[in-house]
């Protein structure tokens, strides 16, 4: 055994070797284009500290930024667990495989689909969050997240809590066809149940908002707040010219516009955020204080024979008079 080969080249070359240094310590604002150090967007919940642009949030770190306790790194809610659905229910296949897209984006973001469901307390108030996630096939509404919205709604009714949306979706998944649609009537009645109860419902509109999501439950709310410079719609600018033909004003489509138009009752930052939603809560829901639930896991379970697309067909509590009915004041 040569121990200049087989002991002092390793040692040398283990010393001089480059250290595994993280690729993504610095990210670049697609806004201003300026570097950004990886814990100053973390601290800034991804929003550009140069220009203030908000980057996309994941659906996970927008619950803990929202829920109280939060702030100090700890989980603020706590997660459901899912009623699950058929995966691939139409064996779809364009280039690839549905199953294997599906397979592949809970690889990528740990979620079983698009939609997170947690509850906890917002200000002291009870609220339940469904936060969706990007990343996730574009945070595209199959069954699974229909599931997870009226599985959400359901909650807060059972808890007395608000319900508080975060959409962030390109709209409909085609993946799963005219299933993918029937979840629009499926949130639009679940939401209405909550309004029924006299519970707050608050959408907080994200970038983007668009299709199918925001042609349903997403524009129902009893308040609207949007994010800065979030793209919100139903088609996208490109269809619209092309259909009116007409140039669209700057700024089409975006929040700050839809505030002027009366889309939206607000644009908050997002450090204003939690803030605004206690306000808002204090506002809608007085003297109902925070109390911990019991077991929610088991409130949210799917019932006995009844698997989730067939959930589909209208259930007794779902016909309760909808929407129209004034918050909680009294
Ligand atoms: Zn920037």
């Amino acid at each position: 055994m040569n121990w200049l080969t087989e002991f002092v080249r390793p040692k040398i070359r283990s010393l001089i070797a480059r250290k595994d240094v993280p690729e993504d310590l610095w990210h670049k604002c697609p806004a201003c284009e300026q570097m950004i150090f990886h814990r100053e967007l973390e601290r800034s919940l991804h929003v550009c500290p140069h220009c203030g642009h908000h980057m996309r949030l994941s659906a996970l770190k927008r619950i803990a930024a929202t829920f109280d306790g939060g702030a100090d790194g700890k989980a603020g809610g706590t997660r459901i667990e899912l009623p699950s659905v058929p995966a691939d229910p139409l064996k779809f296949r364009d280039r690839r495989r549905y199953s294997d897209r599906l397979k592949e984006a809970q690889a990528a973001t740990g979620l079983a689909d698009a939609c997170v469901v947690a509850h906890g307390s917002v200000g002291g108030h009870r609220a339940v969050i469904a936060s969706f996630e990007f990343g996730f096939m574009g945070g595209s509404m199959g069954a699974a997240v229909g599931e997870a919205i009226v599985a959400a709604a359901r909650l807060c009714v059972l808890q007395e809590a608000a319900l508080i949306v975060f959409p962030s979706s390109g709209g409909a998944r085609m993946q799963e066809g005219a299933l993918s649609l029937m979840q629009m009537p499926r949130t639009t009645i679940a939401v209405s149940q909550v309004k029924a109860a006299h519970l707050p419902y608050i959408v907080v509109l994200t970038d983007p908002t668009t299709g199918g999501v925001t042609a349903s439950f997403a524009m129902l709310g009893d308040i609207h707040i949007a994010e800065p410079g979030a793209l919100i719609g139903f088609a996208g600018q490109r269809v619209i010219e092309q259909t009116v033909r007409e140039k669209l004003p700057d700024g089409f489509q975006r929040a700050e516009y839809l505030l002027d138009h009366g889309m939206v009752d607000m644009v908050v930052r997002r450090a204003e955020l939690r803030e605004v939603l206690s306000r808002l809560l204090g506002l809608l829901m007085p003297g109902v204080a925070a109390a911990p639930a019991e077991n929610p896991s088991e409130l949210v379970q799917p019932e006995e024979g009844a698997g989730p697309l067939v959930a589909a067909e209208p259930e007794p509590p779902l016909l309760t008079p909808p929407a129209g009915l004034p918050p909680a004041s009294a």
